[in-house]
């Protein structure tokens, strides 16, 4: 197989400081595993509409399209909130996921032994928990046509949004997660509210139809959303895969993350159909902002966009146990004590900078050999 292609778009903030841990992990690989990507840089979001008036450019959205990765720091900042809403940072982002066609946001909610009691449940609740959550990204609520706000007949408004799913985006979400579950514990649970929504009903069938037909072997079982939030935060480790629509996805997967502690240890990554090379086309992202109030500080926590990277290892470049081991390092720095100001509370000592956090997680690689 070629070299893989790999374009990092650092982004705005804290994006370029986190995005440099990265790539010296990207770089360790290269030398102590022999796993080469071919790595290109590009702008996005704030970053770009200062080179190019534009939060992204055609030039950069074709090489988004080109690469068998793509690694987003994160967009915006205080800066540009003044700016016309077409040109904001964050559209930059939203034409990646649009163009690109990502309708699989992945998000884990993974809780290291060592933080379980940063958690604000019991520690026994989340201790070991490791889930994943896969929201619908591309339709529903968030895009269906109506929708506006227009006058009623009483002096008042209407504010109107439409809920509206095909057959082919559940079933292309549904198999994705079906993917992935076998890949896990082999569970997945679909939540949608067919209680009370027509496109609820439709949910349903159309994923108990693709698991009948395409993945009887996975253990499929159905939830109302409304449920599947107080089961989250009751007993979260019943659930292995959760595939659910764009917004009840946004709610339970900002409920599950929260489960772990700290923004800055949240990974994500957004798929698409698989291009020709058999992988799906893909963005990966840490959860978090650009978090302008510790810009330039030392303080960012480079973990969350060094978990997207092992992320992509495990889903674009078929390297598992690569990111097994990258998951691990982390793993055992924190195991290790060694601490961004973010994962700490008052009275716990002296946090370590960004650059720091980078050093034990490739010292933990080394010791991995
Ligand atoms: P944020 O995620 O940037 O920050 C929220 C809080 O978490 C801040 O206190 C921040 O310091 C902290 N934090 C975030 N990431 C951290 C990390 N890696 N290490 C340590 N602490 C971290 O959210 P916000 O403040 O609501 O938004 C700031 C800007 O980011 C806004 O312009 C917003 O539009 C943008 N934003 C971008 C994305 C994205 O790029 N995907 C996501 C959310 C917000």
């Amino acid at each position: 197989m070629s070299t893989p292609s790999l374009l990092i778009l650092a982004g705005d903030g804290i994006g370029p400081e986190v995005m440099a841990e990265v790539t010296r992990v990207i770089d360790w690989y290269g030398a102590k595993r022999d796993l080469k990507f071919n790595v290109s840089h590009g702008l996005v979001g704030g970053a770009s509409y200062d080179a190019h008036g534009t939060p992204l450019t055609d030039e950069t959205m074709e090489r988004a399209q080109a690469a068998d990765a793509v690694l987003l720091g994160a967009v915006g900042g205080p800066k540009y909130d003044v700016l016309d809403f077409s040109v904001k940072p964050e559209r930059g982002l939203l034409r990646l996921r649009k163009e690109m066609d990502l309708y699989a946001n992945l998000r884990p909610a993974q809780c290291f032994d060592a933080l379980a009691d940063f958690s604000s449940l019991k520690t026994e609740v989340v201790s070991g928990l490791d889930i994943m959550i896969v929201r619908e990204l591309t339709s529903g609520v968030y895009f269906g046509e109506p929708r506006g706000i227009t006058p009623d007949n009483e002096g008042g408004r209407i504010g109107v949004n439409t809920q509206r799913y095909t057959t082919n985006e559940i079933r292309r979400v549904a198999r994705s997660a079906f993917e992935l579950a076998r890949r896990r514990s082999n569970k997945v649970c679909s939540m949608e509210k067919a209680n009370v929504m027509e496109s609820g009903i439709l949910w349903r069938e159309e994923v108990q139809w693709v698991h009948d037909n395409e993945y009887p072997d996975v253990e499929l079982s159905h939830m109302y959303a409304d449920n599947g939030a107080m089961q989250l935060v009751r007993w979260p480790k019943q659930f292995d895969v959760i595939v659910t629509d764009n917004l009840f996805g946004d709610i339970l997967s900002d409920c599950a993350a929260m489960l772990t502690g700290s923004l800055g240890m949240l990974p994500s990554a957004s798929l698409g159909a698989p291009m020709a090379s058999g992988l799906p086309k893909a963005l990966y992202e840490p959860v978090h902002g650009s978090a302008p109030d510790i810009t330039g500080q030392g303080k960012a926590n480079p973990i969350a966009c060094i978990l997207s990277f092992a992320m992509a290892l495990r889903y674009s470049f078929d390297q598992g146990a690569e990111a097994d081991r990258l998951e691990k390092a982390v793993e055992a720095v924190l195991a290790d004590g060694v601490r961004t100001a973010d994962l700490m509370q008052k009275g716990d000592g002296t946090p370590v900078s960004t650059t720091e956090m980078g050093d034990a997680i490739l010292a933990a690689l080394d010791a991995s050999l």
